[in-house]
């Protein structure tokens, strides 16, 4: 049994985390900044091994002490979704520069991190699949969204650093699109957008021309990953893909969702500048290469993307009724 920290615990990945180590009978801290309610997706959550706090990563002195008694630290606090991304860029660097800071400087050699990192530090690498030690093209300055990989790519470096000096054991993973029930559709998510404009029976909104592709990954199969990660010590000081190896462009994924859900609905392409702010860049192609974490862990990922739509359409329509 471990006591674990899970930062940005109250978000979809980590409220299935949390299910999952104390199902694992592991003792769980969430901090978020998040209130406590109906909302939130651990609200059902009822445990003695469970204890939430509301603050902020930013709150050191906080933090810290949260740090210094936890086992396992599993770093996931994020702004999500790139419209947030952008119109908050400087808040976005913040939450984790100031996560790594603090892990930094607290941090010892008989705990273990995990660090939540993203495939947006691959930026506009025009290769695929995205293999783990490929040089990185990211965006200029001047683009916000590019906010959100730099200062992910600065935490990897970091933490990559604290291992090397410190020997600190860290992991991290580079989470890919993923997806499944219980994911919060205010972020401008694709399959939770689709998804749930299908339920109201309004038209599908397609951004640019539709031929940019992503890979999604169930959400169980990221929390799958992450464990094995965390409990295989020959992962230390890498870093890993996570996700699915099942491309799709997103017009393919808005037609199969309309023929899941009603094939009468209509598609609706939308120009990006109609609909993303000033420094909204796209990213056209995005697989990542799963043979690291395969090769360390045994790892692969189990759901199919049919499979995957079916949970997350069973769970928004759960939520609607
Ligand atoms: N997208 C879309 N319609 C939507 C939401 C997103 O066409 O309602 C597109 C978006 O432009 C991108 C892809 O779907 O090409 C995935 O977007 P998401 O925000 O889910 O993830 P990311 O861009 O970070 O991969």
């Amino acid at each position: 049994m471990a006591k674990c920290l899970v930062t940005g615990g109250a978000g979809f990945i980590g409220s299935h985390l949390i299910s999952r180590l104390l199902s694992d009978n592991h003792h769980v801290v969430a901090l978020d900044h998040a209130p406590w309610n109906n909302s939130n997706n651990l609200f059902n959550l009822n445990s003695s091994a469970f204890k939430y706090v509301q603050g902020s990563v930013s709150n050191s002195s906080l933090f810290r002490s949260l740090i210094t008694d936890a086992d396992q630290i599993y770093l996931l606090a994020a702004t999500l979704g790139v419209r947030r991304v952008i119109e908050n860029p400087i808040g976005t660097a913040n939450t984790q520069v100031d996560q790594i800071r603090d892990i930094c400087a607290t941090a010892s050699s008989n705990q273990k991190i995990f660090y939540a990192s993203t495939s947006e530090v691959y930026g506009k690498t025009n290769v695929s699949p995205l293999t783990e030690g490929l040089p990185l093209v990211l965006g200029e300055p001047g683009k916000a969204r590019w906010a959100y990989a730099c200062s992910k790519l600065l935490s990897e470096y970091l933490l990559l650093s604290l291992y090397r000096d410190k020997n600190i054991p860290l992991v991290v993973g580079r989470f890919f699109n993923v997806v499944g029930p219980r994911q919060n559709q205010a972020y401008g998510a694709v399959i939770p957008n689709l998804l749930s404009q299908a339920i109201k029976g309004i038209p599908l909104t397609v951004f640019g021309d539709g031929t940019q592709t992503r890979s999604f990954c169930h959400v169980e199969d990221a929390v799958d990953a992450m464990l094995s990660l965390m409990n295989n010590d020959s992962c230390n000081g890498q870093v890993y893909n996570i996700g699915n190896a099942e491309e799709i462009s997103i017009r393919n994924l808005a037609d199969k969702i309309r023929l899941l859900v009603d094939p009468l609905l209509e598609t609706k392409m939308i120009p990006y500048e109609d609909v993303m702010p000033t420094g909204f860049e796209e990213i056209l192609h995005r697989v990542p290469s799963l043979g690291k974490i395969k090769q360390y862990t045994g790892w692969s990922s189990k759901y199919k993307l049919d499979e995957t739509l079916l949970d997350c359409l069973r769970a928004l329509k759960g939520n609607s009724v």
